[in-house]
């Protein structure tokens, strides 16, 4: 059994998405969160997880596409998708100080930076409104995320780090403000330099497995997309790195899920 804790499988076609779910469950994968993007892509999300029993869904708007809405976020339309049954977290939501990978634009300009805090606080206030953990996308920004999270009293519900990327200090600031990380093919790539041993630094009770699917294939996979059918031989890179059991690694990925997003428990 494994957990797939972040995927987006609203951006398959019908029946692309029949075969990645059977390919999925193949190789054991018995849970899954698909995540949604923007009110669009997580209404997908919904849908799928009501077809499938062993889908849920996230509800939110990604900080890359936040200045699509200059009039402000439709948190109202966010709310009522959040209350569908299937819905455990609202995410993905976050700060991205990096590059925007949709339009290339740069957030180093300041304007971007307000916009996508003002985005990130007010679906922070949504989740803690819903007792929602959130699912956080979060690049050269864990500093600001962190205090933010802090601001907000979001510790009370949680969540977990997508594609987590960063310093054993890092770890530390969201493991005090109880949080999960979720990693994917990153721990497939060489090391840029410090990483792996973020890696083994991330406590085992806290340690979540993702495929990003479609996005962000594993080194080597000779494809521009991804699958959940990946993440056996992502989970195994991340047990090498960190002298861990593959079978107990995934059966910690399921546990560990069930644990930061209740709700796959139906708590509400
Ligand atoms: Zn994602």
């Amino acid at each position: 059994m494994i957990a797939d804790a972040h995927n987006h499988l609203d951006k398959y076609a019908p029946v692309e998405l029949a075969t990645v779910l059977t390919d999925a469950r193949a190789v054991g994968i018995e849970l899954m969160v698909t995540v949604g993007m923007d009110c669009e892509t997580s209404a997908g999300g919904i849908a799928i997880a009501d077809a499938e029993d062993d889908v849920y869904a996230a509800v939110g708007l990604h900080p890359w596409l936040v200045q699509d809405y200059p009039d402000g976020i439709p948190i109202d339309e966010l709310r009522a998708l959040a209350w569908r049954p299937n819905v455990v977290a609202i995410g993905e939501i976050g700060l991205d100080f990096y590059l925007n990978k949709f339009t290339g634009l740069s957030y180093e300009d300041p304007e971007l930076q307000r916009k996508q805090e003002s985005a990130f606080r007010a679906q922070l206030q949504l989740a803690r409104e819903l007792e929602l953990p959130v699912i956080l996308h979060s690049k050269s920004a864990h500093e600001t995320v962190t205090r933010m999270l802090g601001e907000e009293g979001v510790d009370s519900v949680g969540g977990c780090v997508q594609f987590f990327e960063g310093t054993p200090d890092d770890v530390a600031r969201y493991v005090e403000l109880g949080f999960t990380f979720t990693l994917g093919s990153s721990v497939t790539f060489p090391d840029p330099g410090g990483w792996f041993e973020t890696v083994r630094s991330v406590p085992t009770d806290r340690l979540l497995l993702e495929s990003d699917a479609p996005y962000l294939p594993y080194a080597d996979k000779g494809s521009s997309q991804s699958a959940p059918d990946d993440l056996r031989l992502i989970g195994e890179a991340v047990a090498r790195l960190r002298g861990d059991e593959p079978e107990q690694l995934f059966a910690g990925s399921v546990e560990n899920l069930r644990r930061a997003l209740p709700r796959i428990d139906g708590a509400r």
